[in-house]
Order: structure tokens, then C-alpha cells, then sequence
């Protein structure tokens, strides 16, 4: 009978250990484990022994350049094969780019469902209860999984990693992929690396964003100097990288970037429905609008009513100033 969870971790590019790996496995103990790890890729075996301090029982390093970069047609194989073998009553991805490729595409070889995205999980007996944003992140839907195994993907940050213990146990196993390259029926011809200066704005613990109300592109550099003191990076709403006041991969919301920064500071941003979409796991929102009843105040743990180029100038120096105490 399946039993357990099976998580796919991630490394990254530079060779680390991607921060999600650490969060799943949490995932994974918290939902009652016994949590194995699968480490896929090349030069990731030395990253088994960080799973086990994070909390795996066991770890299954499957370390082979087919695997990398990531490609759909050669994880499969290699993912169904080990799911078949661990026969886990959960299964757990990122939701990054190989989780929302993978995940689907696995669900799909075990007649099983997968509920993407998810925010929080939980167990009620041996039922996976996996919660997500619907309505463009105005309301969570609760998912339970009538399949075997129960999948989701998580969401960064929405789950702690557990305190790493050195003195942890556990079983590390070496696999081969098991995969040709005939099977791989795409080619990757090249890769570009997106250019970014200082905090990418998924891994920003703070995050400030621009939006209509700053009046045209020049607001952003006072926006750009409070990031670059506080260490954060610069957001922006969907009608400012429309109206091309700040590029587009910077636009936060339903189809930009979901953000999860402990301190998300709003500057001109209305928080239509779509906005909030990308920062409902915020953890403090504080919101410069001139209209009292804008909605972003609603989802504000703090807010100031008033014209942003009076009230923003003095925040920043008095953020300067504390920071420089
Ligand atoms: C399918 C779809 C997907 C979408 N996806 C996204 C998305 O991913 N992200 C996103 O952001 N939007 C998205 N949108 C657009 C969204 O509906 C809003 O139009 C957009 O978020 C509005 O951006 P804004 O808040 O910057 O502008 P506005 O709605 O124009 O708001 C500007 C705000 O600035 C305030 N303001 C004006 N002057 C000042 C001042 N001097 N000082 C202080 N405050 C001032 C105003 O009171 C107002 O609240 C999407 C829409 C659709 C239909």
C-alpha cells in the first residue's frame, strides 16, 4: 500500500541546492513523512547529505548530464520509474519551471491528479488536503486527490525548512537515469540568462513596486534607491510595464510575478484583483495611495493616504537614516 512522501528536489544552476528542496521536505515531515528526496541532475550528489540534515530519511541521487538542464522527455521516464518503486501516498514538487513541466505530465502517467500551486497542505488521515489561490488570489480552494499518489506542487516560501541537524540519519542511494538520449525528442539549442542587477524579486525579502499612480518612468529610480538601501528589488504594476515606464519581467500579479517577500511596499498601485494575485502570500503590505478607499488598503497591514512624492521621499530618509544607525 502506498505510504510516505516523495519529494523532487531541485539543485541550481550554480550547483546548489535550490531553496525548495528544503521547503518540500518540511512539507513532507510535516504531513507525517517518512520524506525521500530525489536529487536529479549533474554534480548533485553532494547536496544529498544537506536533504538529510533538512529532514529526508532517504535520498535518491540520480547524477547524469542527460538530466541536465532540465527536459521534460528525460525525467519522466526517470520520475515514473522511481515513484512505481517508492510507491509514496504523496507526491510533492516545486512550483517552478520543472515542477509546473513535470508535475502534470507525471499526474498524468498514473491516472492521478496533481493540485498546482499550492500554499498550504495538510492531512486529514490519510487524505492530502491541498490549498491554493482561485479567482485570480481573491478566495483558496481546498483540493482533495481521489488518485494515488496525492501531488501537488508547492509555492516558494510558503512552507519553513525545518532547522538543519547535521546529526540526522539517512539512507543515500545511487540510481542510474535509465534514459537515452533517442528518448530526449527536444534539443536545446541555446540558453540565455535574463540580465539582473542585485535581488532577483522571487527571492527579495523586500519588494517595492511602482504602479500608475507614480505619474511616468522617472518615479522609479526613487523607488530603485529605497530598494538598493533596504537590499530589496523593484516591482511593478501590469499598466506601468505596459505603458513601458519599467520592464516587463519586473510586473508583479496573475500574469507576472508571484512575489512572497516579508515586506511588500505599494507606491501608486490601485490592487486590482489581478495585483494581488502575485503577492497574497505577503507577509506585510504597505501600501502610498492618494484614494483612501483604493483597494489596496484592504490587504494593508499599514497605509498612507497621500500624494507619493510628498510622503515617499521622507520615508526613504528615514529608512536611510535607521539603517545607517
Ligand atoms: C487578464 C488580466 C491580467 C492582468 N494581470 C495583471 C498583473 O499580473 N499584474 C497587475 O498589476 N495587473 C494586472 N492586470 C491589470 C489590472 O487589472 C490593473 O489594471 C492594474 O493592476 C492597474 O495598475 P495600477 O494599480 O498601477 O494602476 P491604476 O489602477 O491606474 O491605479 C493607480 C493608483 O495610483 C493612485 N495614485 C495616483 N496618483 C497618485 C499619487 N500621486 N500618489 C499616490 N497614489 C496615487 C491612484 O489612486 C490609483 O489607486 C491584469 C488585467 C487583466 C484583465
Amino acid at each position: 500500500m502506498a505510504s510516505g512522501v516523495l519529494v523532487f528536489g531541485e539543485a541550481t544552476d550554480d550547483g546548489g541546492l535550490n531553496p525548495v528542496t528544503k521547503e518540500l521536505i518540511a512539507a513532507g515531515s510535516n504531513l507525517g513523512g517518512p520524506v525521500t528526496c530525489v536529487l536529479a541532475g549533474t554534480g548533485v550528489e553532494g547536496l544529498a547529505q544537506e536533504c538529510v540534515a533538512a529532514g529526508a530519511g532517504k535520498v535518491i541521487v540520480v547524477d547524469d548530464p542527460i538530466l541536465t538542464p532540465y527536459q521534460g522527455d528525460a525525467y519522466i521516464p526517470m520520475a515514473e520509474r522511481i515513484t512505481k518503486e517508492v510507491d509514496p501516498s504523496v507526491l510533492l514538487m516545486g512550483q517552478t519551471m520543472m515542477g509546473r513541466d513535470l508535475a502534470p505530465r507525471l499526474a498524468q502517467r498514473f491516472s492521478t491528479a496533481v493540485a498546482m500551486d499550492c500554499m498550504a497542505l495538510s492531512m486529514d488521515g490519510d487524505q492530502l488536503i491541498a490549498e491554493r489561490p482561485c479567482y485570480g488570489g481573491s478566495a483558496r480552494a481546498r483540493y482533495k486527490i481521489n488518485g494515488t499518489p496525492q501531488m501537488a506542487t508547492l509555492r516558494a516560501k510558503a512552507v519553513e525548512p525545518l532547522a538543519p541537524d547535521s546529526s540526522r540519519q539517512g539512507e543515500i542511494v545511487r540510481q542510474d537515469a535509465g534514459v537515452t538520449a533517442d528518448q530526449v525528442r527536444t534539443k536545446i539549442t541555446d540558453r540565455r540568462k535574463e540580465k539582473a542587477e542585485g535581488v532577483r524579486l522571487e527571492d527579495a525579502t523586500v519588494v517595492i513596486s511602482g504602479g500608475r499612480g507614480l505619474g511616468g518612468p522617472e518615479g522609479f529610480k526613487e523607488l530603485e534607491d529605497l530598494a538598493e538601501i533596504m537590499g530589496g528589488a523593484v516591482g511593478a504594476s501590469r499598466a506601468v510595464c505596459d505603458l513601458g515606464w519599467y520592464p516587463v519581467p519586473t510586473q508583479v500579479g496573475l500574469t507576472g510575478k508571484v512575489v512572497t517577500p516579508d515586506l511588500y511596499i505599494a507606491v501608486g498601485i490601485s490592487g486590482a484583483s489581478q495585483h494581488m494575485a502575485g503577492i497574497s502570500s505577503v507577509k506585510n503590505i504597505v501600501a502610498i495611495n492618494k484614494d483612501a478607499d483604493a483597494n489596496i488598503f484592504k490587504a494593508s497591514r499599514f497605509g498612507v493616504v497621500g500624494d507619493w512624492k510628498e510622503i515617499f521621499p521622507a520615508f526613504k530618509e528615514k529608512v536611510r537614516e535607521l539603517k545607517s544607525a
